[in-house]
């Protein structure tokens, strides 16, 4: 079997950034993304982001995924890059087993970079498997990439910035959004986002989560439940809305089975959004050589997953022998950027994720 220097699994913000800067330092990269395209969730992200200029605020996600991959374009020679493969398995020898066009094989590499992200949470209720039920991922793929809309009524369940952002895009598409539900007493995303939503006519209703859906074939209606300060039922609060579409919006969750198959070190941290791997500060798990960064870590975003990506690929060269010629100056500004990005109130919860996971800000 052929050795790669490093194989980054995951070709999303962070996996695509921990490329650029390993390529900068010399090695070469294999890069394994299951998915026909490159940029992760930003493939589907149409609205512009914030955050600072170093991070492309006010730009789109999908146009900043195109500059990202643009960056790899110097590195021709250096690069691999297996796309609709996925890497189904990761063991302890840093040999990997892919699953591409009906076909398994192993490669093994001297680094690996972990950079998967996450995936949905989901809501348990009476008859959530109904045709109709989505994730709020699975709407944005639907409309943003294949121009499909979910439904003409939709109800969308969570009041994190993604639940008021996917909103807002199924407005843009010509959705009717009958009524955003949030089990929690205040709205969790930014309220610039939300308050967009209410001047469409958007109620954003706190305390109450879905109870019960209905429909034969697919589904035609919800029954809404108000919740109590313990977050239970209370009787003779349900209340029904007809739709056809049902989007829930409740959370990510970090994909660690890769590192949890290879018995690196985890621990799970709810305000990070589950099981993440114990890291040090830069970047590397309790495997050594093994780099996990983005999502994967904890959910953050974009912005960070970038900043994560560039000191995850900046330590992985440095840990082959092959140091980036400007490491010790992008190591400190890499950190500082990182750093700036969790301060405020928007990163508190970031800040005791990562304290209770024993790392530094
Ligand atoms: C609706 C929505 C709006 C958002 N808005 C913003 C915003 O305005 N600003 C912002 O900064 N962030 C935003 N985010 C968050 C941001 O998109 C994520 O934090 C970011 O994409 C995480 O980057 P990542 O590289 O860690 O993971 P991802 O982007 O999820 O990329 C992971 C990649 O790994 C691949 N993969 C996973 N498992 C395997 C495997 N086993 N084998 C091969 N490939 C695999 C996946 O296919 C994917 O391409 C938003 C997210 C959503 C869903």
């Amino acid at each position: 079997m052929v050795k790669r220097d490093l194989i980054i699994v995951g070709a999303g913000p962070a996996g695509l950034s921990a490329a650029k800067i390993a390529l900068e330092a010399g090695l070469s990269v294999t890069i394994i993304e299951r998915s026909p395209m490159l940029g992760g969730q930003l493939t589907k992200q149409t609205h512009k982001f914030f955050g600072s200029k170093e991070e492309y605020a006010k730009t789109r996600g999908i146009d900043i995924a195109k500059i990202l991959i643009s960056e790899l374009d110097n590195y021709k020679d250096k690069i691999e890059i297996l796309q609709e493969a996925t890497v189904v398995g990761m063991y302890k020898d840093y040999v990997l087993t892919i699953y591409q066009g009906n076909k398994y094989f192993k490669l093994e590499a001297k680094a690996i970079i972990i950079a998967t992200g996450a995936s949905e949470k989901v809501l348990a209720f009476e008859n959530n498997d109904l045709p109709g039920i989505y994730g709020a991922g699975a709407v944005q793929t639907l409309m943003n990439l294949y121009g499909v809309l979910p439904g003409q009524e939709v109800v969308m369940v969570g009041s994190g910035n993604i639940g008021l952002i996917v909103s807002y895009q199924m407005i843009q598409a010509g959705v009717k959004v009958k009524a955003l539900l949030e089990a929690a007493p205040t709205i969790g995303g930014y309220l610039v986002h939300a308050a967009k939503l209410v001047r469409l006519g958007v109620p954003i209703i706190t305390k109450t989560t879905v109870k019960k859906a209905f429909g034969k074939e697919k589904l035609e209606k919800i029954q809404t439940v108000k919740l109590d300060d313990h977050w239970e039922y209370i009787d003779g609060t349900e209340a029904e809305i007809t739709c056809d579409a049902l989007c829930i919006s409740v959370g990510l969750s970090p994909l660690h089975q890769l590192l949890s198959m290879a018995e690196i070190e985890m621990i799970y941290v709810n305000e990070l959004g589950g099981l993440i791997p114990k890291k040090n500060s830069n970047y590397e798990t309790s495997m050594p050589h093994v780099y996990a960064c983005g999502d994967v870590t904890g959910i953050e975003e974009a912005s960070s997953a970038m900043v994560e990506g560039k000191i995850a690929g900046l330590m992985a060269a440095a840990g082959l022998g092959n140091p980036h010629p400007n490491h010790k100056q992008l190591e400190k500004q890499f950190k500082d950027q990182l750093m700036n990005l969790r301060q405020g109130p928007c990163g508190v919860k970031i800040r005791q994720g990562l304290e209770k996971a024993g790392e530094a800000i």
